[in-house]
């Protein structure tokens, strides 16, 4: 659990999990460029990935973002909470950066199937919902963690640039998932973001073009982390990330024509 400020707005990382994947899986057209990047990963080709999830805080407003993987990975969502001081009522709004299972997974209380944060509104890109109502076969974490949601009547669809609260506003950034949205913090003259999975690794942080395993639409993702690095970079916006390494927090530069992820 750390904390970062962006002008009046609290920003408080909470680490869900952690895992390794084979880097080569992740970026499975990469090939030898890989080595380029061997001090990012383990000695076995490993890239650790971090998944996050964040409270933002803007005056009398509390915003969740993601509710990382749950329960049945041990995730600590619910420890980082209550180490940062944040009580499951205080929290006013939920939002998904998409509907992947690694950020849908504490959506509910898995014993009484009640929303895990009682008071709570959750927000839901339409694009993602669309998307993910329509498979055939519905994934799993959907079926566990959105249509019971969506029967309590909590569940809200939102579309475009949607403000939460003075400081906060949603961002379409699609590409990893049709509908994902980032959220976009405005405040005192700071800016800041929380991006979701546009940038999961500081690899495609340097090579935005690259091809993972995980986005649903390849030249869109692209274009979308391209353009959003962009923007951060010359904002100088304070960066809550999923995936980049923990806590999370960083900001992108960009000079001589190459971006790099910058912890903060
Ligand atoms: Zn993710």
């Amino acid at each position: 659990m750390e904390r970062r400020r962006v002008g009046h707005v609290d920003v408080i990382a909470l680490i869900d999990n952690v895992q390794t994947y084979p880097a080569g899986a992740v970026y499975p057209e990469a090939g030898g460029a890989l080595a380029r990047f061997a001090g990012y990963l383990d000695r076995d080709g490993g890239l650790t990935l971090n998944f996050a999830a964040f409270v933002v805080r803007d005056g009398a407003t509390t915003v969740l973002v993601d509710t990382g993987w749950g329960p049945e990975l041990n995730g600590r969502l619910l420890a980082e909470l209550a180490e940062a001081g944040v009580s499951l009522d205080d929290i006013d709004i939920v939002t998904f950066t998409h509907l992947h299972g690694d950020h849908t997974g504490w959506n509910l209380d898995r014993a009484t199937g009640k929303p895990l944060f009682p008071r709570a509104r959750y927000l839901v890109p339409t694009g993602d919902w669309d998307h993910y109502d329509a498979a055939t076969p519905p994934t799993d974490s959907f079926t566990r963690d959105m249509l019971p949601l969506q029967a309590t009547g909590r569940l809200e669809l939102i579309d475009g640039e949607h403000s939460l609260s003075p400081g906060l506003t949603t961002l379409p950034t699609p590409g990893h998932t049709p509908g994902h949205t980032s959220l976009m913090i405005s405040s005192s003259g700071e800016h800041g973001c929380i991006l979701g999975d546009v940038v999961i690794s500081m690899i495609d942080a340097e090579v935005p073009s690259l091809k993972t395993a995980f986005d649903s639409d390849h030249s869109m993702a692209r274009a979308t982390r391209e353009a959003t690095i962009a923007r951060l970079a010359s904002e100088g916006s304070l960066v809550g990330a999923s995936h980049l390494p923990a806590p999370g927090f960083g900001r992108f530069s960009i000079g001589s024509g190459t971006s790099r992820w910058l912890a903060d």
